[in-house]
């Protein structure tokens, strides 16, 4: 007769696997509304650049608490127009926090400038302002905090230190949007704030991206970079009754379309529900795994609202058999479609090669790196997907737990 595993086998190991289809880390939510709002923009006449974008825009900075919303074709353009947009070039240093996704760093070497790596803090895995503070030099022309995973940086911290160096700071809140520190909302605590509508993101347009400031000048000069250096788009030409423009300097072009801001639009109606969402699943886990022995959370901040773009545990690679990418095949086997955010960006070959960046500079980022995971993190799981998470987390812990 055919034996059946005993339970507590591990899929990578022959057993039942908790899930036959793979649950993935992010993923959109598109509804009737959604495809009506787009198909309506389609039937009309700007599929490009044109009135919902701005109406997107002005929906998107007030919930952002921002004076001005200017949109992008992607957050990583978002982030590239900031650096245009603040003149960063050749010869500047612009700080980037170790453990982010690479478009952070690459946004500064787009304007041929330097990023100069920052390390995070230990607990909490956002830019440590001291670390920062000891990088800054008479180069240095900005500051990109990172809201990790969608927790608001220590902007207060920040703050000092760009006011004591005349710095500016980015906020790279591609993780965060609708996240508040204490009564603020993210898009409202730096000098300029990013933030990315990837469809793994908190509101999608296939791809976009959109950067709030309060600051006229900035938000002038990143229309420019948005559109060829420009000084008008072709909307307000047709409203003027004029052909005539003129380039003021290079630009690109990284303009949002008017049928991604409809679904944009759309979407936004939905964030907070979704926010809501995000945060009781990730109650949920805190509660969970706070019982299992070798593994850790993110420590939350009282007063602030998480935004839970990722969901990161943290595996003590001495308290297992295995360390985290045995962890990382032991769940994906199970169903679990868990992620890595993020190799720190001074360990890849691109920035090792031209910078002359490598490991054994930022230990805290480098530490962090061997232990995270991120877990399914979206607002259409259900709880039966959240029960499924815990139950293979704690499947795993119990198979590699050292005895
Ligand atoms: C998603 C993301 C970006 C880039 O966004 P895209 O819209 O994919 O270009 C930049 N920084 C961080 C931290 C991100 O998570």
């Amino acid at each position: 007769m055919p034996r059946t595993p005993a339970p507590e086998q591990l899929a990578i190991d022959g057993g039942t696997p908790i899930r036959g289809k793979l649950l993935p880390y992010g993923r959109q939510s598109i509804d009737e509304d959604d495809i009506a709002a787009v198909v309506e923009v389609l039937r009309g006449d700007w599929l490009t650049t044109g009135p919902t974008v701005v109406a997107f825009e002005q929906a998107l900075a007030k919930r952002a608490g921002a004076k001005h919303g200017i949109a992008f074709c992607n957050g990583t353009a978002a982030l590239h127009a900031c650096m245009g947009a603040l003149g960063v070039g050749p010869g500047d240093e612009v700080l980037v926090p170790a453990l982010t996704f690479v478009a952070t760093a690459n946004a500064v070497v787009f304007q041929g400038a330097t990023p100069v790596f920052v390390d995070v803090d230990e607990r909490t895995l956002l830019m440590d302002p001291r670390d920062a503070a000891r990088k800054v030099t008479p180069r240095t022309k900005a500051i990109v905090p990172v809201d990790f995973a969608g927790q608001p940086c220590d902007y207060p911290g920040l703050r000092r230190l760009a006011a004591k160096h005349r710095l500016k700071i980015v906020a790279d809140a591609c993780h965060a949007l609708g996240g508040r520190q204490q009564d603020r909302p993210v898009g409202s605590l730096a000098d300029l704030t990013a933030f990315s509508f990837h469809p793994v993101k908190h509101i999608t347009t296939g791809e976009g991206g959109l950067v709030t400031t309060d600051d006229d000048e900035i938000a002038r000069r990143l229309r420019l970079f948005r559109n060829h250096g420009i000084a008008t788009d072709h909307r307000e030409r047709s409203l003027a009754g004029t052909w005539d423009y003129d380039m003021v300097e290079l630009g690109h072009n990284l303009r949002l379309t008017d049928i991604q801001a409809a679904l944009g639009l759309s979407q936004l109606r939905k964030l907070d529900a979704w926010l809501e969402r995000r945060n009781a699943i990730a109650s949920a886990f805190d509660q969970a795994f706070a019982k299992i022995p070798g593994v850790s959370v993110l420590p939350r901040v009282a007063g602030d609202r998480n935004a839970y773009h990722l969901y990161v545990l943290q595996v003590d690679g001495a308290r297992f058999t295995k360390g985290r990418d045995g962890w990382y095949a032991a769940l994906r086997a199970e169903g679990i479609g868990v992620n890595v955010h993020y190799k720190p960006v001074h360990l890849h070959p691109f920035y090792r090669n031209r910078f002359g960046t490598g490991p054994g500079t930022l230990p805290h980022a480098e530490a962090a790196f061997q232990r995270i995971l991120s877990l399914p993190m979206f607002p259409a799981m259900t709880d039966a997907d959240v029960q499924d998470v815990v139950r293979a987390v704690r499947k795993v812990a119990a198979a590699y737990a050292r005895a």
